[in-house]
């Protein structure tokens, strides 16, 4: 019977104990979101000359905000008018 007792008080440590961790768990902030991967998805536009697609970031812009892929298309669409 000693032993039911004893047994008894160390359940209910461990319950107590679980209990305190799952509010640790729950109190704690959200982890902070993953940073963009490093192949993140860019912005893609179209060459209005040879209508390859690049990454805006490459992209070279006409005088009227037209986008190029190079600056030799960009001169001859501006040639041809
Ligand atoms: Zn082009």
């Amino acid at each position: 019977m000693k032993y039911l007792l004893v047994l008894a008080v160390v359940f209910i440590a461990i319950w107590f104990w679980r209990k305190g961790r799952q509010e640790e768990l729950r109190s704690r902030p959200p982890p902070r979101p993953a940073p963009p991967a490093v192949g993140a998805p860019t912005e893609m536009v179209r060459c209005a000359q040879c209508g390859l697609h690049l990454p805006a970031s490459d992209a070279v812009r006409g005088n009227a905000g037209q986008i190029y892929c190079s600056a030799a298309h960009r001169k001859a669409a501006e040639e041809r008018g």
